[in-house]
C-alpha cells in the first residue's frame, strides 16, 4: 500500500514533536498495509518512527515483566525460552522465575496467525494501539492484568489497566498524540494458574474466541474474554464458581451488542462459544495442575496436547441460510 500523502518520516519518541496528520510508525504493518488514509478523516501527512528508541525490549525483575511498546512479536515469542536458559544467559538480574503464567506467551504469540515477516516487524505496542478484538497481545497483557505506561505531548504520564485500554473494535483511550511506552505484567499474575483457550472458524484463522483464565495463590479466580467481544471483559471472583455462577456472571457481563460481528464468527457463534470455553477454563482450573480436561479450540499448545482430549472444533450456525 502506498503512504503517498507523507511528507515526512521524523525519528522521535518525544509525544512533544507530535502535530496533526502524525503517526507513531512502529513495526507498520498495519500503517503500511492500510496506507495513509485509512487512519481519520485526513490524510497522514508525518511518521513519527520509533524504529531507535533504543528501549530494552523485555526486562525482567522479580516484580515482574516490562515490555517496551517496541519489543516485537518475535522477540517476546522467545522469552520463554530464554528465561529458561535455552537461548543464552539472560541479561536480567533475576534468576530465572518460575512462573506458570509465562505459559500464555507462545499461545498468545501463536494466536497472531501471520507470517515469520509479520511477526519480525509487529510490535506489542502496535497490537495495543491497533485495538482489535482478535489482537493477541491485548488478550496476554489484559489477561496478566498488564498495566500500560502512556506519555502525552505536554510532559503528563498515565498508567492504566490494558483491558480499560482497549474500548471497542478499533478503538481505545488514548489521546491523539499519546504514546504507549510499555506494559508491565506483574509477578502477582505472572505466578497465578493459567489456563488458555482459543478458537478460530478456519484452521488458524484469525482468533474468534480467545479466553484466559487465572487462579491466583489467594484462590481468586479471572476470566478474561477477548476476540469474542469489541473489547476485553473481565470477570473477577473471590473463589472458582460454581457453573451456573459462571454462566450467570458471563450473561450479566457481555449484553448481546457486546459480541463482535465480523467475517471471523457471528455474534450467536461467539457468545456460546464463550460460553464453553470459560467452563472449560473453570473445569481445568478446579481440577489439580496436569490433570486431563477437554479441551475445544482450532489449535493446542505442544505442552497441552499430550495430556487433553482434542474436540471437534464447533461449527458456526449459518447466517440466514
Ligand atoms: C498477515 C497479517 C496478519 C495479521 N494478523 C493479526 C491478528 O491476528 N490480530 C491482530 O490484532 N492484528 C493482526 N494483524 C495486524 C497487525 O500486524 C498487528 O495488529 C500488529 O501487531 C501491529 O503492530 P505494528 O507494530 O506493525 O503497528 P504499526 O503498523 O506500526 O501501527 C499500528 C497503529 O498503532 C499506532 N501505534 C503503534 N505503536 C504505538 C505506540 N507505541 N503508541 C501509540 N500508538 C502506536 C500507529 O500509529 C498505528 O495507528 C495482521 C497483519 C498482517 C499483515
Amino acid at each position: 500500500m502506498d503512504m503517498n500523502t507523507i511528507e515526512a518520516v521524523v525519528r522521535t519518541t518525544d509525544p512533544a514533536d507530535w502535530r496533526d496528520g502524525d503517526a507513531w510508525l512502529a513495526g507498520g504493518t498495519v500503517l503500511f498495509s492500510y496506507g495513509s488514509t485509512a487512519f481519520g478523516p485526513e490524510p497522514l501527512r508525518r511518521l513519527l518512527d520509533l524504529g531507535s528508541a533504543g528501549w530494552q525490549p523485555i526486562t525482567v525483575t522479580a516484580d515482574g515483566i516490562e515490555l517496551a511498546a517496541t519489543c516485537t512479536v518475535a522477540e517476546l515469542y522467545a522469552l520463554p525460552e530464554k528465561l529458561a536458559g535455552e537461548g543464552g544467559t539472560p541479561d536480567w538480574a533475576v534468576n530465572a522465575p518460575d512462573w506458570p503464567g509465562l505459559d500464555l506467551i507462545r499461545p498468545c504469540c501463536d494466536s497472531f496467525v501471520a507470517s515469520f515477516k509479520v511477526w519480525n516487524m509487529s510490535t506489542v505496542g502496535g497490537n495495543l494501539c491497533t485495538s482489535l478484538p482478535a489482537g493477541p497481545m491485548i488478550s496476554l497483557c489484559a489477561g496478566l492484568d498488564g498495566a500500560a505506561t502512556i506519555l502525552a505531548p505536554g510532559g503528563a504520564r498515565r498508567e492504566l489497566r490494558v483491558a480499560d485500554l482497549i474500548t471497542g473494535d478499533g478503538q481505545n483511550v488514548l489521546a491523539p498524540g499519546e504514546l504507549l511506552r510499555s506494559v508491565s505484567l506483574p509477578a502477582s499474575s505472572l505466578s497465578s494458574r493459567v489456563a488458555f483457550r482459543r478458537l478460530s472458524l478456519s484452521n488458524l484463522g484469525r482468533s474468534g474466541v480467545l479466553l484466559i483464565g487465572r487462579l491466583d495463590g489467594g484462590g481468586r479466580f479471572t476470566l478474561t474474554v477477548t476476540a469474542a467481544t469489541k473489547r476485553p471483559v473481565q470477570l473477577r471472583f473471590s473463589s472458582l464458581p460454581d457453573a451456573p455462577e459462571l454462566a450467570d456472571r458471563l450473561e450479566a457481563a457481555i449484553p448481546a451488542g457486546l459480541y463482535h460481528d465480523d467475517i471471523h464468527g457471528l455474534p450467536a457463534w461467539r457468545r456460546d462459544m464463550t460460553h464453553r470455553l470459560a467452563e472449560e477454563i473453570r473445569a481445568e482450573l478446579g481440577l489439580s495442575a496436569g490433570a486431563p480436561t477437554a479441551v475445544s479450540g482450532d489449535f493446542w499448545p505442544a505442552q497441552q496436547s499430550t495430556q487433553q482430549t482434542r474436540q471437534t472444533p464447533p461449527q458456526q450456525t449459518t447466517r440466514g441460510a
